[in-house]
Parts: C-alpha cells; sequence; structure tokens
C-alpha cells in the first residue's frame, strides 16, 4: 500500500503554494506569472505570508485579495499577532472576511530583525488569535506546526501539546515548517496521533534551488540536514549545470517521500517561482489542461 501511495499519487494529493507580497514592480510581475501557471495545480490554492512583526499587513492583504481573483483558487491569508495590537489583527480578519478571503493561517509571529521591536501587548500566542478569530466569523483556520520542533519550545512533547491547544480553540488543520529529512515527518505524525491530533498535518516542502541559501534557513530553523542532500548539493556548487535537475529531482523525490510516510496534502514554499513547483506537481500527475 505504501509503495502504491508513493508512485501511483496521480494528481490525488492536493498541493498549496505560498506566496509572499512583491516588493518591487518586477516582484509583482514575477508574482502574477507564479500565480498564472500554478493556479491550475494549485488545488488546496495559495497562501501569502505576512512580513515579521506585521510589516506588510496592507501589501498582505492586497496580494491576498488579487491572487484570489486572478487565480479563483481559495488563498490563505497569514495572520501575526505580534507586531499587532488585539484591536489590528482583529480588524486585519474583518478586512479578509469582507473581500471574501476566508482561510486565515493564525501565527503568533516573530519579530522583525532590523529593529528592537518590544513585545506589543497584543495576542500572546497563536492561540488566542485563533479563539478570538473563532468569535467573529466562521473563518477556515490553520496554524503552525513544527515537525523537529519550534525553536522556542523545551521539548517537541510540549510544543505538541501547544499544538494541540490551537486547535482545539477552533483551527482545523496545520501547515509544517519546512523538513529536509521526510523521515522527520513522518515521525512527528505518529507522535501527534499519539497526543490523539487527528486533523491533516500538511507538510512543507521547500523546492530544493538555491542550496547556499536553504541551508542557512534550515540552520536557522533547527532543521536537520540529512548528510545525502549535503552531498549532493555540495557537487551541484562545484557543477552549475547540475544545479537545475538536482534540484527538481530531489524536490520530486521529497514530495514522494513525504507522501509515503502520509501526507494527506502538501504546502509548497514557492519563494514566488514557479519552474520547479510546476514541474513537480506535474510528476505527481497534474495533467496540464
Ligand atoms: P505559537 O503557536 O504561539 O508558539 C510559539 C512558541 O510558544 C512555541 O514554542 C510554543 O510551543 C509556545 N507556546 C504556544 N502556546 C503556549 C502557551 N500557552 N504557553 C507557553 N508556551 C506556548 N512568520 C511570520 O512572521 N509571517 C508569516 O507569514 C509566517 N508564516 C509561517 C508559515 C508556516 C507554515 C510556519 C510553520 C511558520 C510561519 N511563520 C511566519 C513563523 C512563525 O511566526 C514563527 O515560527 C513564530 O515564532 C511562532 O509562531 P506560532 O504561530 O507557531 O506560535
Amino acid at each position: 500500500a505504501l509503495l502504491k501511495r508513493l508512485f501511483d499519487s496521480g494528481g490525488s494529493v492536493p498541493l498549496s503554494f505560498e506566496l509572499f507580497p512583491p516588493r518591487s514592480q518586477v516582484g509583482r510581475a514575477t508574482l502574477y506569472e507564479t500565480v498564472d501557471r500554478l493556479a491550475t495545480v494549485a488545488s488546496n490554492g495559495f497562501s501569502v505570508t505576512m512580513g515579521a512583526g506585521g510589516t506588510t499587513r496592507t501589501g498582505t492583504y492586497e496580494t491576498a485579495v488579487e491572487v484570489a481573483e486572478r487565480s479563483q483558487r481559495p488563498v490563505t491569508a497569514h495572520l501575526t499577532a505580534w507586531g499587532l495590537s488585539c484591536d489590528q489583527a482583529l480588524e486585519a480578519a474583518e478586512g479578509y472576511w469582507a473581500a471574501g478571503v476566508t482561510r486565515i493561517l493564525a501565527l503568533r509571529g516573530d519579530r522583525p530583525r532590523t529593529t528592537q521591536m518590544p513585545k506589543p501587548s497584543g495576542f500572546a500566542h497563536a492561540t488566542e488569535l485563533v479563539e478570538a478569530l473563532r468569535k467573529i466569523h466562521p473563518f477556515e483556520i490553520t496554524v503552525a506546526a513544527y515537525p523537529e520542533k519550534h525553536p522556542e519550545a523545551e521539548t517537541l512533547d510540549a510544543d505538541i501539546d501547544h499544538l494541540k491547544e490551537k486547535l482545539e480553540a477552533g483551527a482545523s488543520t496545520a501547515f509544517c515548517q519546512f523538513v529536509l529529512d521526510p523521515a522527520a515527518y513522518g515521525r512527528f505524525l505518529d507522535r501527534c496521533a499519539d497526543h490523539g491530533i487527528d486533523v491533516p498535518i500538511i507538510p512543507g516542502l521547500m523546492p530544493l534551488e538555491g542550496w547556499e541559501r536553504l541551508r542557512g534557513f534550515a540552520r536557522a530553523n533547527g532543521t536537520n540536514i540529512p548528510n545525502w542532500l549535503d552531498q549532493l548539493f555540495a557537487e551541484a556548487e562545484k557543477t552549475p549545470e547540475l544545479s537545475a535537475h538536482l534540484a527538481t529531482a530531489a524536490t520530486v523525490e521529497q514530495a514522494r517521500r513525504l507522501i509515503a510516510y502520509g501526507a494527506p496534502a502538501i504546502h509548497v514554499y514557492s519563494m514566488n517561482r514557479w519552474p520547479t513547483p510546476l514541474a513537480l506537481a506535474r510528476l505527481l500527475g497534474y495533467a496540464s489542461q
């Protein structure tokens, strides 16, 4: 059954693609092209990030509404609590509801790296934001999960307890931080089941392009880097002609392993780029239309 699932997923695994609000006109054109290219394979829609500390609040709103209209796919708007007062966070949520964006990824958020902003008197944890959102509208709420533990959590079990609280507060699914070792996701699913969590826990998949940068992200998040991947991309760094081929092949391999471990869907961190995500979708059986 495992092998069948691995090789026969035939477009049946729902895909969503994460986007960030563009920072320039060129960035906007790139975003539009990515949305147009991925719309037919984004069976679980798109999501739009919010800059740390709520810094792209307007850009996130505008991008979310534009992407929904352009793609005719559901859009999940990321909403971070830190950096916003409770009223500001709920005002942003009201704006989404009024614009027809009814899916929210409710996050606590991180402090922006560039400023020493003090923690504001808004929602302290994502759980409180979920509870407050629940009270205002029947949003479809997603929360964040960390297969290799959130960096601040003392233990993985304590972190999963907090994940469970977020879900019980009214979230119906979770998107995971990306893993580079799909087995870590498999173990996490088992651990979540042990804690009685039975909602879809959707893995995050990073297209394996720009390894140097990705290695930096991985280190910052405490993401384990398997030796085989590190060696593979060390070779790609020395042989640029190989980079794109290895990136696509390894990304598809990661996706298939995540599916084999039981992924109910995959959330792809597109970084506003479409070629590897689209190749992935095709190789998972999404036919061109
Ligand atoms: P929480 O769920 O509040 O957890 C934060 C920490 O507090 C954890 O260690 C948890 O174990 C602990 N905790 C939770 N509840 C309690 C409690 N009641 N008592 C004590 N401890 C508790 N950041 C952005 O700024 N913008 C984005 O668009 C964005 N998108 C993301 C998308 C995904 C899929 C993921 C996985 C992360 C994203 N992030 C984003 C990063 C996220 O904001 C950070 O990881 C942040 O540090 C934690 O947010 P959270 O919602 O998981 O927080």
